[in-house]
């Protein structure tokens, strides 16, 4: 057997190997606390799930259109009406098995030998992966910790050159939770005006995971890119749905047939019930949305406030999302050495930073997706072995 070259450039996402070693740990009779997983602690919304049910019951069990179901491409267009105030047609949307695919389709529609791709560091790993993966370059984006984790335009475009055919950018962000102004948005999207053959692909899966009273800097703002953007976001962090798959994103014109191909050639279309439900989550109640961001922000409160006070550890305060991600330098420890120590000595699990790039070895990601309760304990915990 001979596996394809290109197959041992694929990289992975490391939070789903320490959730493996947590579980491993669990199965001996170890207590672990889990503040690896990027995924919220809570349940989806009865009403949800109850619309899944019925959905099944009533005989939704069939293919639907590979780029999804009508009714819930024009829910999402209303959705977006009602969020950006920006008009986008039913025709554009595309829904898929989660966030991911839109990444991957995205990626292997742009990349190719000879090509660049920006894409952030530290970042969601799976950018890097699949830029690797399809031959093209990866250029990263380095966001720096002195910035809380945004960047200046001017840095983003000095990166763009005749070889730059996708710039990937992420807000709110994962790993660092850092949230880029809209004014700084503003003027990469201007500044985006010189390299007319650039695509944007904006990962907005942590929309709704915005503190501090701030909105979504949404790149749906800017209708004069609308045929060189990509935007996804989904239900997966919005309503606690990680494990449904569902994602949806929006193409220009002339892309939605081609990203629609790559779906009839990998999964076909997403789980109909499942779609029904999705529609129901868009649709509300959303008072579900409110309650989970309070417990958050009371969480990010603690985390922040507890990891500083321990020796050796300083953390920015995360403006979106669900993670904190401190410089653990002045522990003497690595990353990885600490993210060790604190799953074998303390029974807590984190990910080490250069699970989001090489460059982030000073790093750890504390998501604080877990209850008030245990990140208590887990600060407990790493103080004492500190
Ligand atoms: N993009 C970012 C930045 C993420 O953090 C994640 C999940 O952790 C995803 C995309 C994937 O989302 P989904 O589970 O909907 O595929």
């Amino acid at each position: 057997m001979r596996v394809a070259d290109n197959y041992f450039r694929l990289g992975t996402e490391n939070a789903f190997v320490i959730l493996a070693k947590a579980k491993k740990l669990e199965s001996e009779g170890k207590k672990i606390i889990n503040l690896g997983i990027g995924q919220p602690d809570f349940l989806t919304p009865k009403h949800i799930v109850e619309t899944a049910k019925k959905a099944l019951d009533e005989g939704y069990h069939g293919y639907t259109p590979a780029n999804g179901m009508i009714e819930l491409r024009q829910g999402v267009s209303k959705h977006i009406k009602k969020m950006y105030g920006a008009d986008v047609h039913a025709e554009r949307i595309f829904i898929a098995p989660g966030g991911k695919p839109s990444i991957f389709f995205a990626i292997m529609m742009f990349g190719q030998p000879g090509v660049e791709i920006v894409y952030p560091e530290p970042g969601f790993p799976i950018y890097e992966s699949v830029i690797n993966y399809s031959g093209a370059k990866a250029i990263p984006m380095y966001l720096s910790e002195k910035k809380n984790f945004s960047f200046n335009a001017d840095d983003v475009l000095n990166l763009i050159n005749e070889k730059t055919r996708l710039l990937i950018v992420n807000n709110p962000q994962n790993p660092t939770g850092g949230l880029i102004e809209k004014s700084e948005i503003d003027k990469l999207a201007d500044g985006l005006k010189k390299f007319p053959n650039v695509v944007i692909f904006s990962d907005e899966i942590y929309s709704r995971q915005i503190y501090d009273g701030k909105s979504m800097p949404s790149f749906l703002y800017y209708p004069e890119l609308y045929n060189r953007l990509i935007v996804m976001d989904g239900w997966s962090k919005t309503y606690a749905m990680t494990g449904w798959r569902l994602g949806w994103s929006v193409w220009p014109n002339n892309l939605i047939e081609k990203v629609t191909k790559m779906a009839i050639n990998s999964y076909s279309c997403v789980s109909a019930a499942n779609q029904v439900a999705a529609l129901a989550a868009l649709e509300g109640p959303h008072d579900f949305l409110d309650d989970m961001m309070k417990k958050f922000e009371k969480r990010r409160s603690l985390i922040v406030d507890g990891l500083n006070s321990l020796p050796g550890i300083k953390c920015n305060k995360p403006g979106g999302a669900f993670y904190a991600f401190p410089n653990i330098s002045e522990t003497g420890m690595t990353g990885e050495d600490f993210s060790e120590k604190c799953l074998f000595d303390a029974g807590v699990a984190v990910v080490p930073g250069t699970s989001f790039g090489q460059s982030c070895s000073n790093f750890v990601r504390f998501s604080f997706a877990n209850s008030y309760e245990n990140i208590e304990k887990a600060l407990e915990k790493i103080k004492k072995i500190l």
